[in-house]
């Protein structure tokens, strides 16, 4: 029963069932409006005859009457109106008839139509004939002398066969102007439908697929309407879920080695530390080593933390002026960039620059554009912080003299794990994280990050977020 359910019968039947009763109705309605068109012309005529002839009949009925006379008017009148004409007088007894053998002359007509005649008025009607087996029609007119009395009828009946024969016509083409109509439109339902549900079919498919873990999906369907869109979008999730599973694999391999290599370091140093007869000294700077690691592993650790956190947590947000922010942070550091032989200021204007944030997530991002110059710029180097506006935005730059990035690792800095010069990292205590929770901080606050960099120059890293305006 699946297929009494699908959208390609039920758009097929419905089509058809909607052409169906277009046509009976149109059908019926021409068909009703043609025979009633006919029916009238065809009383007309007659009446039309009847009523010509009725003045020149006078005569001939109210005084004496001769029945061969009329008899051979009414058959000259029969020619003419091509039916069969009748006189009677004012009794309803036949005088006259076009039809002389086997006629009605003589007979008394007991009729309806007679009836009302007699009583002065036009009458017609239709009905079945058993000897011709159609219909016939017939019309009574009453002829009246000067003073308006009935001095008898004439009868005119011509069969309605030629009517009803192109009436028949009619509605056959009408029947099959239907059958027709429905084989082409049933057809195009047929291939509306097919159109329709071809690409949903390809879809469920597609889905089916997916829900099974083969994330790499892909429609070939192109088209600008609802269906074309939807299956774009479907393309579009498709490679984005794919992605973001790799993406999600190859974070927990690049987590496991990053975890791996401290821990080596550390069996090693264990294992020496157990093995080996060593000087107190030699000792020291064992354990020494080993605190190294451990502190690494703990930044890693909390670093992995915080992004965790980033990624779940909806972020209350308060009005900060950051001008009086960045003055904190560049006094906060001032000793730990001395110390390291650097030299740290701060450019701002005199105008509050505010925006919405979390204050603690933005400390972290200035924290860790600054761990950063601090790590990649050599002693005798300077370190600026800028704020400016610039259109509708705030912009916080952090620049450095130090050894810059190459060019062509520019566009991946701000990726999980990502380092220029690993060993250089590790020694400065990096995660290779810094940067990829400073562009998911900033993300969350629908700010942006960009890097201007030239190797052994310097670096520029910004980022830019909406200006609450007073
Ligand atoms: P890390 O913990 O290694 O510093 P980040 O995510 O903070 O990780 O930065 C990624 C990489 O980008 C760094 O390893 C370094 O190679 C490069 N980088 C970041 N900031 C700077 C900078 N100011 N100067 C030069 N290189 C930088």
């Amino acid at each position: 029963m699946a297929w009494f359910y699908s959208i390609r019968f039920r758009l097929t039947a419905t089509f058809l069932a909607i052409i169906l009763a277009v046509m009976i109705i149109i059908s019926l309605f021409l068909y009703n409006t043609l025979e009633h068109y006919y029916l009238n012309n065809q009383r007309e005529s007659l009446e039309m005859s009847g009523f010509l002839a009725s003045d020149f009949l006078i005569g001939h009925l109210s005084g004496q009457i001769d029945s061969v006379r009329l008899s051979t008017l009414a058959e000259n009148m029969s020619r003419q109106a091509q039916a069969r004409v009748i006189f009677t007088n004012q009794q309803g007894v036949v005088v006259g008839d076009s039809i002389r053998v086997g006629g009605l002359l003589n007979q008394t007509l007991d009729h309806e139509d007679i009836r009302k005649a007699l009583t002065g008025e036009t009458s017609s009607s239709v009905s079945y004939s058993e000897t011709t087996g159609y219909q016939v029609m017939q019309v009574s007119i009453p002829v009246k002398d000067e003073n308006d009395s009935i001095v008898g009828i004439i009868l005119l009946s011509t069969s309605l066969e030629d009517l009803y024969k192109t009436l028949d016509d009619i509605r056959s083409f009408l029947l099959l102007a239907t059958v027709l109509a429905m084989a082409i439109v049933g057809g195009g339902a047929v291939a509306l439908a097919h159109r329709f549900t071809g690409p949903l079919e390809e879809l469920t498919t597609a889905a089916k697929r997916m829900a099974e873990g083969k994330l790499n999906q892909h429609i070939e369907f192109s088209s600008d309407d609802e269906i074309g869109r939807l299956a774009d979008q479907f393309n579009i999730m498709a490679k984005r879920l794919d992605y973001y599973t790799s993406n999600l694999k190859k974070f927990a391999a690049d987590v496991a080695h990053e975890i791996r290599t401290p821990l080596t370091t550390m069996s090693l140093l264990t294992g020496s530390l157990k093995e080996h007869d060593m000087e107190p000294q030699q000792q020291k700077e064992f354990i020494e080593d080993l605190d190294n690691e451990l502190e690494r592993l703990i930044a890693l650790v909390n670093d992995l933390l915080t992004l965790s956190r980033l990624e779940k947590n909806q972020i209350g947000k308060e009005s900060i002026s950051l001008n009086v922010l960045m003055r904190e942070i560049i006094s906060e550091n001032q000793y730990r960039f001395a110390r390291a032989g650097l030299e740290l200021s701060g450019e701002m204007p005199d105008e509050e620059l505010t925006v919405q944030a979390t204050t603690l997530q933005l400390r972290q991002v200035i924290g860790n554009l600054l761990d950063n110059a601090l790590n990649y710029t050599t002693p005798g180097g300077t370190v600026r912080v800028l704020l400016y506006k610039e259109d509708r935005e705030v912009v916080v730059a952090v620049e450095d003299t130090g050894c810059g990035i190459p060019e062509e690792d520019i566009d991946y800095i701000f990726e999980r794990f990502f380092r220029v010069d690993r060993a250089r990292s590790r020694e400065a205590g990096g995660t290779g994280l810094g940067l990829a929770i400073v562009s998911e901080i900033i993300t969350k606050h629908e700010g942006r990050v960009w890097v201007e960099s030239e190797e052994g120059v310097g670096s520029r890293i910004y980022f830019a977020l909406p200006l609450v305006e007073e």
